[in-house]
């Protein structure tokens, strides 16, 4: 009996043990995932417009954007660099409270001429993800004297002006491929079906090449951040880019990124809201919350 008893006694231990250290792990595991992480939410703007008729999904009027960036001003957010971004996740080096990344894609030459002095007036950081044959053919068109390279209902960004905005300390060079951005054929930068891993990692790694060598002489060094075009990626992508030297890549999913220190998962996968013409401040934000 006296057996009896001392075998029931360690049984109700050992099932105690286990309820309880699983609920601790489970507790643990809700506080890391809630106060261990930090929300980062990416905006992504395209073309920026003084003209209220051009308002669209892809352009909003520079009134608005200030009106973006007053919102973040007013609420407490710090706009940081994705150089920023990558010192805290590898070196855990603290960010502002309430960090946001701005993101423009595709390079337009309104960027320069109305956002670019709007962040600096609010002393805020811009990624600015260029398409490299846009901006090539820009700067041939500039150089040919061509009036119509400076249109900024549709002109994009030529290679002086990128080499001023990434001398500038505002805004960061990204890649956003130098000649995928088209849904003819491939679609962006994704694998097409039928086509080897190898051919398809051939093609993506020459295609970034020649955004490198189109770039050389405005950049610092080669970009090390990627935004696909369309947001379209395959599962081969990432690692492509990874073996390419990128560090930090945005893709186009509305999502708020969950950040922490020592996790540099998420750099591969920035989520990013779409900021379309037309909607308050207020509305589109309230998205993120
Ligand atoms: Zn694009």
């Amino acid at each position: 009996m006296k057996n009896f008893y001392r075998c029931l006694i360690i049984t109700v231990v050992a099932v105690g043990t286990y309820i309880f250290g699983a609920f601790g792990a489970a507790v643990a595991c809700m506080s890391s995932d809630t106060a261990k992480t930090t929300p980062l939410p990416v905006l992504m703007y395209h073309n920026i417009t003084k003209k209220a008729a051009l308002r669209s999904k892809y352009a909003v009027t520079a009134a608005e954007f200030e009106s973006d960036l007053q919102y973040l001003q007013k609420n407490g957010y710090t706009s940081i660099s994705v150089q920023q971004l990558t010192d805290y996740a590898y070196n855990g080096t603290p960010l502002p409270d309430r960090p946001v990344i701005i993101t423009f894609d595709d390079g337009f030459e309104s960027f320069y001429a109305y956002a670019y002095p709007l962040l600096e007036k609010y002393d805020c950081k811009a990624v600015v993800n260029v398409v490299g044959a846009y901006a090539k053919k820009y700067t041939e068109l500039e150089r040919q004297g061509n009036p119509d390279c400076h249109n900024l209902d549709y002109s994009y960004l030529n290679f002086d002006e990128i080499k001023k905005l990434a001398d500038s300390g505002i805004a960061e060079i990204g890649c956003h491929t130098y000649d995928m951005h088209t849904l003819k054929g491939r679609r962006g930068c994704g694998k097409t079906s039928g086509e080897s891993e190898e051919a398809y990692e051939k093609a993506l790694s020459a295609d970034i090449a020649a955004f490198r060598q189109a770039s050389a002489d405005c950049l610092d060094g080669d970009s090390l951040i990627f935004a696909y075009p369309y947001g379209i990626y395959s599962p081969q992508t990432p690692d492509i880019l990874r073996k390419n030297g990128f560090i930090a890549v945005f893709d186009c999913t509305e999502k708020i990124n969950r950040i922490s220190r020592g996790d540099i998962s998420y750099l591969f996968h920035l989520h990013r809201y779409n900021r379309p013409g037309g909607v308050s401040s207020e509305s589109f934000f309230a998205k993120m919350n």
